[in-house]
Parts: C-alpha cells; structure tokens; sequence
C-alpha cells in the first residue's frame, strides 16, 4: 500500500486501562495521549456537540459516569477516522485524525498550544 509522506495516520495504538487513556502512535513518530474522559467530552457527534445551531447534551460541566468515559473499542472509518466505542454503548462520535490530534494532551502538544 503507498502512502503519502504527509498522509499522517496513526500506526498503532494502545487502551490502558491503567491510567485510563488511548496512546496513538502515528506516521510521523509522535505519540497521542488522550485520556479517555477528556476524549469523551470532545466528542463530535451531533448529540454531544449539537449541530446546526442547537446546543449538545455535553459541555464542560458535563459529569460523566465511568462507563460513559471507558473506552472499549476504537472502530476504524474509512481512511480518515475512529469512532470509539464507549463503555455505555455511545458510538455516533467520528474522530478525524486532524481531530484527534489536535486533541492530543502530551506536554509538548499542550504547550504548543499554549495550554498548562
Ligand atoms: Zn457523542
Ligand atoms: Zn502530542
């Protein structure tokens, strides 16, 4: 299969029940840390994030159960996603790579976006 040298896409990736967080490891080397409650709030789909207009059921109030913040399977979408699929059965949410790792909360990546 030929890739892109800038086609960026993750290689592999972990679910560490542990420290509750996905690691990506992607084509360029990096490797994403998202913890799985901060993944789940960012969630793109229409009924967490609304759409058109209307306001989603999660903003960053929302408290969430454990099983809505336990990750157990990352499903691929085409060549340019996932959708997680959460411990409570939520799976409408697809993560673009773009998206997800301008999502990542390793330290060099929050610093690079000004974050503490
Ligand atoms: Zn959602
Ligand atoms: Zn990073």
């Amino acid at each position: 299969m030929m890739r892109l040298p800038n086609d960026l896409m993750p290689v592999s990736y972990l679910m560490d029940e542990d420290t509750r967080a996905l690691y990506i490891t992607w084509s360029d080397g990096h490797e994403s840390r998202h913890p799985y409650e901060a993944l789940r709030r960012a969630c793109p789909c229409a009924w967490c994030a609304g759409e058109g207009g209307m306001k989603g059921s999660v903003d960053p109030d929302t408290v969430f159960t454990d099983q809505q913040t336990t990750l157990y399977e990352l499903v691929p979408v085409g060549r340019y996603g996932l959708t997680p699929v959460w411990g409570d059965g939520h799976r409408t949410g697809i993560y673009t790579y773009e998206r997800l790792r301008a999502l990542c909360q390793c330290d060099e990546c929050r610093l690079l976006r000004g974050e503490r």
